[in-house]
Parts: structure tokens; C-alpha cells; sequence
């Protein structure tokens, strides 16, 4: 990855430089709404960047819930089509789970058949990482090798060291960020960068000691140990936890509007009855049970063989949306203790 040496901004400065970012960019960065942290276009609001890791996470501006993919128009029996140029957009706050969610999806979306949505939106987007040196209590990153330090996949990294930030820079985009916006900045000491390894140390020793999650192997384990009808008649069939977590991808198309009209792409969920029921009637996985399991295997089993990567960064999303306080990780681990 492409670095130069880090560099200081103090806290009062980022405001300051990102007003100038918004200038040309459209800036995302977590912000309170009703009282709650959420990524959303900057507007000038306080930042939320001390507050927990929102729970929608910034992958939406990659793959939003919905979104129109292209408008259509018919004229004497031909179509024509256009679509909506990316917005060029900077991310500000991402946490190191949601970089690697980013990563498995840029694996599924971005290979063997690039879908434009979606990498079109990658390729415009300056991503700034934060390094997680106070996490959530409901994140378990260590345990599935996601964080809480970035290791890859930004243009800028901060660390809050107490005073400021520690600012990395991972990319060519994230070193022009520097250079254009370098009157906000001042050289590292070796003391900003002692603080880092202090902090980062410091929270990873507190995420472990938590054992919220099992280890992968353990997962897979308690995958075929699990009651499954015991769980389905806790779930209250929402949806919400995969809604949340930022590496289910799985969407549906529809077209709106005849003869012109658009396509819209929205998110969808193997855990709903009708993601797998096909025009017979029939489903494969019929009964939530099922669907349950198939989501943990999708996540430990299939997701890996495809990328390499494991399909669960450990953000704890799913386990904070659920109204019927079914936690994704204890069901599992009471079923293999
Ligand atoms: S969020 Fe909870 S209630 Fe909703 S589908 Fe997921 S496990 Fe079931
Ligand atoms: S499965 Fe849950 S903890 Fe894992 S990435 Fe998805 S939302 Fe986060």
C-alpha cells in the first residue's frame, strides 16, 4: 500500500478541512439524527465520530437499500436508456470492520462479473478510515480478524492519540487529500505514533477479553448443533439483522412503470420466505429454521470459498437491531457448551 510519513491534525482542525473537502466532495460522515449516531451527507452538523459505529453502515452508499439503477423510455418501439453519474463522495469515519466488509464485496461485485452500481460508486469514493481505539460493546472485530486497526483498503487512516489524529495515508487519492489540504497538518512525533500502538493494543486486549464471539471453526461446529426450530419461534422474521450487516449483499430487481418507467435495485434477505420461494410455489428452504442456518453457512462456508474472506466482520450490528433480542453469537455458542 502507498504511504508517506504520518502526520498530526488536532481536533479543532477537522472541521475546518473537511468544510474545504465539501467543497468539492460530497462528504459522508457519522452525524446524530434524533439522538443517534448515523453515516449521512455532512451538513455542517456535530460529528459523531466518539459515539458507537452507526447501524447503518457506509457500505449503504455503495449499495444502498434502494436505489434506481437506470430510467427507461420507449419511442416508436425502441428503448432508450440513461443512469445517474456517481457522485464523487468522501467517506469520513469508516471503522475497520466495514473496510473489510468493503473488501469481501469488492471480491463478489468487482471480479468475475463487475457490476457498474456498485464499482462505479467504489471508484468515486475517497474512503478515510478511523482506527477503533474505544469500541462498541457489542464488537467482537478481533475475533474474526477485522479489527480494531485497519491494515488496507483506505485513502486516509486517523487514530484519535488524545490530543488529535493520527493521519496515514494508504493510496495516491489519500496522499492528494494531504498535499491539497496540507496548512491543516503538522508532522507525527514518535509520540502520536507510540499513543496509536497503545491505544490499538489497549482496545483489542478489551474486545478479546469479552468473548462475544466463537472462533470461525467453532461457529461452523455450533452451525450443526444449533436448534433451529427453537430459534425460529424467537425470531420475529424482520429481516433487520441482515438489513444491517454490512457484508449481506443479496438484492432483488423490479421494474417501475410502463411503457418508460426505471429499475430499481433494493436489498433483500435469505432469511425471508420469499427470497428462496420460486414462481411454483415451492421453497427450498422453507421453513425460518432453514433460512437461519443458511444464513451462518453463507456467511462461514460459501462467502469464504468464494472470496477467501469470512462473510461476518464482526460489527455486532445484528445482534443491536434485533427486537426479540435473539443475539446471533450466544445461540450458537450456548448450543456447543
Ligand atoms: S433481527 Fe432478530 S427478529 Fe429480526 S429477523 Fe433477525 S433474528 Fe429475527
Ligand atoms: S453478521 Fe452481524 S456481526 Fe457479522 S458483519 Fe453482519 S451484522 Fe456484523
Amino acid at each position: 500500500m502507498t504511504s508517506t510519513p504520518a502526520l498530526f491534525l488536532d481536533h479543532e482542525s477537522l472541521v475546518p478541512l473537511i468544510e474545504e473537502l465539501s467543497k468539492t466532495l460530497e462528504v459522508v460522515a457519522p452525524v446524530y439524527a434524533e439522538g443517534e449516531p448515523v453515516f449521512a451527507t455532512w451538513k455542517g452538523e456535530a460529528l459523531a465520530l466518539d459515539a458507537d459505529n452507526p447501524l447503518n453502515s457506509p457500505v449503504e452508499f455503495f449499495l444502498p437499500q434502494k436505489e434506481v439503477l437506470f430510467k427507461y423510455v420507449q419511442y416508436s418501439g425502441r428503448y432508450t436508456f440513461s443512469e445517474e453519474p456517481p457522485k464523487s463522495r468522501l467517506i469520513l469515519g469508516m471503522r475497520p470492520c466495514d473496510l473489510q466488509a468493503i473488501k469481501v464485496l469488492d471480491e463478489i461485485f468487482g471480479t468475475e462479473l463487475s457490476d457498474h452500481p456498485y464499482t462505479s460508486k467504489r471508484k468515486s469514493t475517497i474512503i478515510v478510515a478511523m482506527n477503533c481505539t474505544s469500541p462498541g460493546k457489542g464488537c467482537f472485530c478481533a475475533s474474526m480478524g477485522s479489527g480494531p486497526a485497519a491494515k488496507e483498503g483506505y485513502d486516509l487512516l486517523l487514530t484519535d492519540v488524545g490530543s488529535g489524529y493520527l493521519v496515514e495515508s494508504g493510496s495516491p487519492a489519500g496522499m492528494f487529500v494531504l498535499r491539497a489540504n496540507s496548512r491543516h497538518f503538522e508532522e507525527a512525533s514518535p509520540e502520536h505514533l507510540k499513543e496509536k500502538e497503545r491505544r490499538l493494543a489497549l482496545a483489542e486486549e478489551e474486545i478479546v477479553k469479552r468473548r462475544l464471539a466463537l472462533t470461525p471453526e467453532q461457529i461452523r461446529e455450533a452451525i450443526d448443533e444449533t436448534d433451529w426450530e427453537e430459534v425460529e419461534r424467537r425470531c420475529l422474521r424482520c429481516g433487520g439483522c441482515s438489513l444491517v450487516c454490512p457484508v449481506c449483499h443479496c438484492f432483488s430487481v423490479m421494474d417501475r412503470g410502463v411503457p418508460d418507467g426505471e429499475r430499481l435495485r433494493c436489498r433483500d434477505t435469505c432469511t425471508l420466505a420469499g427470497f428462496s420461494r420460486m414462481t411454483s410455489g415451492a421453497n427450498p428452504r422453507a421453513s425460518l429454521g432453514e433460512r437461519l442456518r443458511h444464513w451462518y453457512l453463507d456467511k462461514f462456508v460459501y462467502i469464504p470459498e468464494k472470496t477467501g474472506m469470512l462473510g461476518c466482520v464482526g460489527c455486532g450490528r445484528c445482534s443491536r437491531v434485533c427486537l426479540s433480542d435473539v443475539d446471533r453469537w450466544s445461540i450458537l455458542r450456548e448450543a456447543i457448551e
